[in-house]
């Protein structure tokens, strides 16, 4: 397609244009909201969700200031159209201006009553602070002038002016600060001022004041571009469009959809609204509040404000805003309101609100709703409790909680005692619940540092930009000297389940001499802090941490009547249960291992690797002995040792597993893994052994393998060295005779499981030793064992033989690390090298070994379960690599069919989630 040669101005505006825009136009590029409203809630996909919920609520008669929203489809346009736009566009913004213009009886560009408006992203998922907004486009030297004599407030019409230039000469025409140390030169220059007129506060400067800051502003920004801050208001009103749409691309927005897998393709759509004034006077306010409590989820009123204010300050944390519940008083009828307004959201969208408003004058305005984000906590009371309040059903209910979010139900707190003896230093606002303790890092470049060194972190910074998103996700906690609950800190800790501590005005934090000093102690940066994201309390030093009160009620240490939290916990696995398909069994190789899982409602084993059976005391060396031995004789001796211990385990494991099926995987890692490394634990094991030291270090050389995870592992072990499959097998069964026919019998029903085939003939190499070996047993004891033998798929050629495996093979378990590994041709354990850049390029959606690569991996998994069942339909499917804790990945094997998934056991009940929640997807 023939680019646009259209690259000149179009009349009245410097948007790039396209000829080829009508062709493939499906839908239009401007929808109202307002007098007129052309979309609703439904339509986020093309309005994003800012554009759909303002024009969900102007249709249900809130009180929104009018305005339109650019479509998704432009963005899309723009990005495939060398950042330019359909030909029809520019009209198109004209007449929707022209219908803004009527309905606020006001000119955009007009001298005497100007139209101002805002421009903003909104895309499908809400992005909070990724993108660029701008507040107060309309303003120019003329413009400003008609604004002070409409108003007769010269101050807040020059204040309008400021921040309008402010914001524009920062995110359209590049003005920022140099780097993560220097400050904002807009700011710079507003703090000289200041100091220069012996004023503390923006509010005390006065129109003259802020005049002369519009000048000084201007020609910085001269300075900095060589370009002249624009006069024209379309040409703003399109240079805004484009940095809006531009900053679909910046760094934050990748790593944020990254982070919660976003497609790059979705684009955000552009939101252009009449702007009201929260900074009209001391009638006037603007906020942000939450129908409900997002930290702990409780139906209280949650928010703050600030009086004469714009939106941008209370989310930049610029000035420290006051609780929603102080403006009963200070502005009672607003306040009434608003509370109006609370109740209608709710009852409307059915969830959580997370609002934007602004009060005029008195007169209250909504500017954007949302489903709040909210804590894994709040997200499960939320749910539990909406249905009580019969707001949403069960279903609804589960569907609404992110299944990740049950984690924070069972990571860590402080321990009390600690706490208690831990010296306080200062305190914040609590803004992210639970426990963090960490080295101080200051910038979010020292946080991706410390943490790459495998220290635990806490960012301290006087406030959070977006760009210190990369610190954050490297961070254990978030510590802010400045700003409210709703601050980006906040916002963006909570929704990444960070631990968050904002606002701590007793803290003091000097980047230049690299401290920290509250409560009369001063910290350096990598000293020791901790945060209690729960009750805002900031600690010198390090706290140890405690189990959470469901894992203490799963473990029988708390009453669960004594915890609202197990409580919800409880309600929300016992719903799941009642809607998953996918059984849920855990990964375990220890008998506590296999209670902790049991306790979080696991159903069985779906692998237990038997290798981290010997790692333990004695039995490395036996391991060691076994695999130095140079025949077999010597081998039969070394396992003749390691066999009690295995028993032993095993007896353990059917104990735990109380008649669960519990799938044992023989030996798979290459042997190498269990020989020293070091010159003297060598010496030490040709010792113990009492063999000659060059002996061993020769055998260990005989060993070394290029590619050893492609090497001698799996059951090519098993087939190299039969006498270890057999050792194992004798083992579980003779295990498994003892529990029993013990006096206490205990029922068992073990899954043997051989690793890494990929031919049916070795398959058949070792099936043949497993049944053997389970007749010799079942015989000595007179007994009948009831078991099955399987393999795990985890190599294409498995996958691709299905068919044939599938005839001795009576389950498949996905093993997906390997079966990725394998598949991409890509190593589990050296990714590092490319892997920020391939994330940085978007061509990983996701970490594959961490969340299924479904159209590759996916494919050859599909493939094994269509010709596996075709030679034995009732074969059992599972799946227990990694990606089985994954909610997606759950979602994919419940499409397959699988049986069950097997993760590891705190992922357990997030896994009951999400198997719930793929079911109740698939009805929908
Ligand atoms: C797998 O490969 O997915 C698997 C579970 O086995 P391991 O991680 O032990 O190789
Ligand atoms: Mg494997």
């Amino acid at each position: 397609m023939k680019q646009s040669a259209m690259k000149a101005k179009a009349a009245s505006s410097s948007t790039k244009t396209s000829t080829t825009s009508k062709a493939s136009r499906a839908h239009p590029y401007v929808y109202n909201f307002g007098r007129q409203t052309d979309g609703n809630a439904s339509m986020r996909e093309l309005l994003g969700g800012k554009g759909a919920n303002l024009a969900e609520m102007a249709a249900i008669g809130l009180p929104v200031p009018p305005g339109f929203t650019i479509s998704t489809e432009v963005c899309t346009y723009f990005y495939a159209h060398d950042r330019s736009y359909p030909r029809a566009l520019a009209g198109d913004v004209k007449t929707a201006i022209g219908l803004v213009e009527a309905q606020m009886k006001k000119t955009f560009g007009g001298k005497d009553n100007p139209l101002l408006v805002s421009v903003r992203s909104g895309a499908r998922d809400s992005m909070p602070g990724m993108m660029d907004t701008i507040l107060n486009l309309g303003l120019n030297d003329v413009t400003v002038e008609g604004l002070a004599n409409i108003s007769g407030n010269p101050r807040f019409a020059w204040d309008c002016y400021r921040r309008f230039i402010q914001m524009y000469g920062d995110v359209v025409m590049g003005v920022q600060a140099a780097d993560e140390e220097s400050h904002d030169p807009f700011h710079e220059l507003l703090d000289a001022l200041k100091k220069s007129l012996g004023k503390s506060q923006d509010s005390d400067l006065n129109a003259a004041d802020l005049q002369a800051l519009v000048a000084q502003y201007k020609e910085l920004i001269r300075k900095r571009t060589g370009k002249a801050f624009p006069q024209d208001v379309y040409e703003q009103l399109w240079g805004a469009i484009g940095a809006v749409f531009g900053s679909w691309k910046n760094e934050r927005a990748i790593l944020y959809r990254q982070q919660y897998g976003i497609p790059a393709e979705w684009g955000t759509a552009v939101n252009v609204q009449a702007m009201v004034f929260g900074n009209a006077g001391d009638d006037s306010a603007t906020g942000v509040a939450f129908t409900r409590d997002p930290a702990n989820g409780e139906k209280s009123f949650y928010g703050e404000y600030l009086v004469n204010a714009q939106g941008e300050d209370v989310v930049a944390g610029v000035r420290t805003p006051k609780p929603i519940a102080a403006m009963e008083k200070e502005l009672p009828e607003s306040f009434a309101a608003l509370e109006k307004v609370r109740t209608k959201l709710e009852k409307h969208f059915k969830d959580m609100q997370d609002f934007e408003f602004t009060i005029e004058k008195g007169r209250l305005f909504m500017l954007q709703t949302r489903n709040g984000k909210r804590t894994g906590l709040a997200a499960i009371r939320i749910a539990v409790e909406m249905v009580k309040e019969k707001l949403m059903d069960q279903r609804t209910a589960l569907l609404k909680i992110p299944a990740e979010s049950v984690d924070s139900l069972l990571v860590p707190i402080f321990d009390s005692k600690s706490q208690k003896e831990a010296q306080m230093i200062g305190k914040g606002l609590p803004a992210g619940p639970g426990a963090a303790t960490g080295r101080i890092a200051f910038t979010a470049a020292a946080a991706e540092i410390e943490s790459r060194k495998g220290n635990k972190v806490v960012l301290c910074r006087t406030e959070t930009s977006p760009d210190d998103l990369k610190g954050m996700l490297y961070s254990q906690g978030i510590l802010t000297t400045r700003g409210g609950v709703s601050s980006h800190a906040a916002l963006v800790a909570r929704q990444l389940g960070k631990v968050c501590v904002c606002g701590a005005g007793e803290v003091t934090i000097n980047y230049e001499k690299r401290t920290l000093s509250a409560g009369g102690v001063v910290l350096q940066e990598g000293d020791y802090i901790s945060i209690n994201g729960t009750t805002g309390a900031i600690y010198k030093g390090l706290i140890e941490s405690a189990d959470s009160e469901v894992k203490r009620v799963l473990e029988g240490a708390m009453k669960p009547e004594k915890s609202y939290t197990y409580e919800l916990f409880q309600t929300v696995m016992e719903w799941s249960d009642k809607y998953r398909r996918l059984r849920i069994r855990t990964n375990a190789d220890t008998p506590a291992m296999a209670e902790t899982a049991v306790a979080y409602g696991a159903e069985g084993i779906g692998l237990c690797r038997t290798e981290h059976m010997f790692f333990e005391g004695d039995r490395i060396d036996y391991m060691r002995q076994m695999i130095l031995a140079v025949d077999q004789v010597q081998r039969q001796e070394a396992l003749k040792k390691l066999l009690p211990f295995q028993r032993k385990d095993f007896v353990g494991l059917f104990k735990a597993m109380a008649g669960r099926p519990v799938t044992i995987r023989l030996l798979d890692p290459p042997l190498h893994e269990f020989l020293p490394q070091d010159d003297a634990v060598r010496r030490q094991l040709a010792d113990k052994l009492g063999l000659p030291l060059e002996f061993v270090i020769e055998r260990i050389k005989a060993l070394h393998e290029e590619n050893p995870m492609l090497g001698c592992r799996g059951c090519r072990l098993g087939i190299l060295y039969p006498e270890i499959t057999e050792m194992q097998v004798r083992a579980v069964f003779e295990a498994a005779a003892s529990v029993m026919t013990a006096k206490n019998p205990v029922a068992v029903n073990p899954e043997i499981m051989i690793p890494l085939v990929g031919f049916k003939q070795e398959l058949a190499d070792q099936l043949a030793i497993v049944h053997r070996v389970a007749k010799e047993v079942m015989n000595k004891h007179g007994i009948e064992i009831d078991y099955i033998v399987g393999t795990m798929v985890e190599v294409p050629r498995a996958a691709i033989t299905a068919e044939e495996i599938a005839v001795q093979a009576q389950f498949f378990s996905f093993g997906t690390n390997d079966l990725t590994q394998t598949t991409l041709g890509l190593s589990r354990d050296d990714m590092g090298l490319f892997y920020d850049e391939y994330q940085r390029k978007e061509i990983y959606n996701k970490n594959p070994f961490a969340s299924l690569d479904q159209t590759g991996v996916g494919k050859l998994m599909q493939f094994a379960v269509e010709n596996g069942r075709r030679s034995r339909p009732d074969l059992k499917l599972g799946i227990c690599g990694e990606h089985a804790g994954d909610p997606d990945s759950i979602e994919f094997c419940h499409r397959l069919g699988l049986h069950y998934v097997s993760c590891s056991p705190p992922r357990v009940p997030i896994a009951r989630l999400a198997a719930a929640q793929a079911a109740l997807r698939e009805k929908k």
